[in-house]
């Protein structure tokens, strides 16, 4: 069943709390240099605005670890925010306690309250497993939602970048909200229809690249991903453990010794799925991660002394072709190191082939982090379907985890 969204309720009076991920980049002097999550949750708070209700914002910024700490604040926020809707945002100077209570008291329809950090308190963190066993952790996490919970006529959840967490402002408070309504913004429901449609309603072929340092955090996506895709094209270091696992050498590349059984599993697991999992056929190999280090290309074995830092050309055209018939995509984790020239090549070459089928009538999701970072660095933003806010989340949706802090809302 479909969540039920902003557009669904009725705001008119109403002071409506929501939680934004305006978790954003700050320079030395507390600049934003870049606003996207600003903007991104603009169109629930001006609809908000537009039929009558005031926004009580909440978010968090960083790790400040449980205390207030300036370089964490979310004053440049207020400041950008103000700017981007031509109004005055009002700012407390808490999350909790008198000032964004009186601030919330005081508030008159079309107006907007932002509050400071929820990171700054620790109870922000509590994870609900560790609550249900400790009373007073339980109690903890719950007298500091209350206190959220309390300003708000209605929970408004935007956040998509942290939907996968069960932290106090994104769990805890709207499960004391019970009786109100707990809706979800248009930012997660783009996220949640692009993400979900792609994997429960594919156009086939569906293809899912994945790449990055660390195949651990993706075992459980391929695992699942396996079921519902024609083909997943592995890069990035994590191919290097199934090299392993098909018995090649592989220098000194990043390898997850512990993971070597299970990525022989999931080979043999694809093979009888009818999945076919596509390793690289070359290698850009170098022996210091540098950028414009001395390198050059193998096929299969990677020598001693050498690492493998990019997929190979061969590889490039590989995955290239795969990706021409292919009608659903999503993309998770670099080919490479990609920071750097020249091993940037590869995930290069994936984006630019993701961007053609997109071209060609294909819908692509790029799940975020890297692979977002990438396209956008290549100028290729329109020419994706959609690109996840949210690195992490949209990580775990694919894996198919269940979002918990999505769960408790209201349905449509
Ligand atoms: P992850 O967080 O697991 O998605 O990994 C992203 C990181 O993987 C990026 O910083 C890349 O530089 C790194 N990466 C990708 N391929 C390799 C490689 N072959 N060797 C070392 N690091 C890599």
């Amino acid at each position: 069943m479909a969540k039920k969204t902003v557009a669904q309720i009725n705001v008119m009076g109403k002071k409506v709390l929501m939680r934004c991920d305006f978790n954003v980049p700050l320079d030395k002097q507390q600049n934003i240099t870049n606003d996207t999550r600003i903007t991104e949750a603009l169109p629930t708070i001006k609809h908000v605005l537009q039929n009558g209700g005031s926004v009580i914002l909440m978010s968090h910024l960083g790790r400040p670890d449980g205390k207030p700490e300036a370089k964490y604040s979310l004053a440049p926020v207020a400041k950008r925010l103000s700017e981007l809707l031509g109004k005055q945002v009002v700012f407390a100077n808490d999350c909790i306690g008198p000032d964004p209570a009186a601030k919330a008291k005081a508030l008159k329809p079309g107006d907007v309250l932002l509050l400071e950090n929820v990171r700054y308190h620790p109870e922000e963190e509590i994870k609900d497993k560790k609550a249900k066993e400790d009373p007073a952790l339980r109690k903890a996490k719950d007298d500091f939602a209350k206190q959220m919970a309390d300003l708000g006529d209605a929970y408004v959840d935007d956040a998509f970048g942290t939907a996968h967490r069960d932290n106090a402002s994104m769990y805890t408070v709207p499960a004391l909200m019970k009786g109100k309504d707990r809706v979800i913004g248009f930012l997660i429901e783009k996220e949640l229809k692009f993400l979900g449609d792609a994997v429960s309603n594919p156009v086939r072929p569906f293809v899912a690249i994945l790449g990055g340092a660390k195949v651990s955090d993706k075992l459980g996506v391929i695992e699942n991903l396996m079921q519902k895709v024609n083909m997943i094209l592995i890069g990035g270091a994590m191919a290097y453990t199934f090299f392993k696992a098909q018995g090649k050498t592989i220098g000194g590349s990043l390898c997850e010794d512990e993971f070597i059984e299970k990525a022989k599993e999931l080979l043999a697991k694809g093979k009888q799925t009818g999945c076919e999992i596509v390793l690289p056929i070359d290698t850009v190999i170098a022996q210091e991660i540098k950028a414009g280090a001395a390198n050059k290309i193998v096929e299969g074995n990677i020598p001693d002394g050498w690492q493998g830092l990019d997929i190979g050309p061969a590889t490039r055209k590989l995955f290239a072709d795969k990706l021409k018939s292919a009608k659903t995509i999503v993309w998770n984790g670099p080919m490479g190191v990609f920071e750097m020239p020249p091993f940037d090549a590869g995930t290069r070459a994936v984006a630019q082939a993701v961007a053609d089928a997109t071209g060609k009538g294909a819908k692509s999701v790029i799940g975020g982090g890297d692979s977002a970072s990438a396209i956008i660095g290549m100028g290729l933003k329109d020419k994706v379907s959609h690109i996840s806010t949210g690195g992490g989340a949209s990580l775990e949706f694919l894996e198919g985890k269940k979002f918990k802090c999505l769960d408790i809302l209201d349905e449509a």
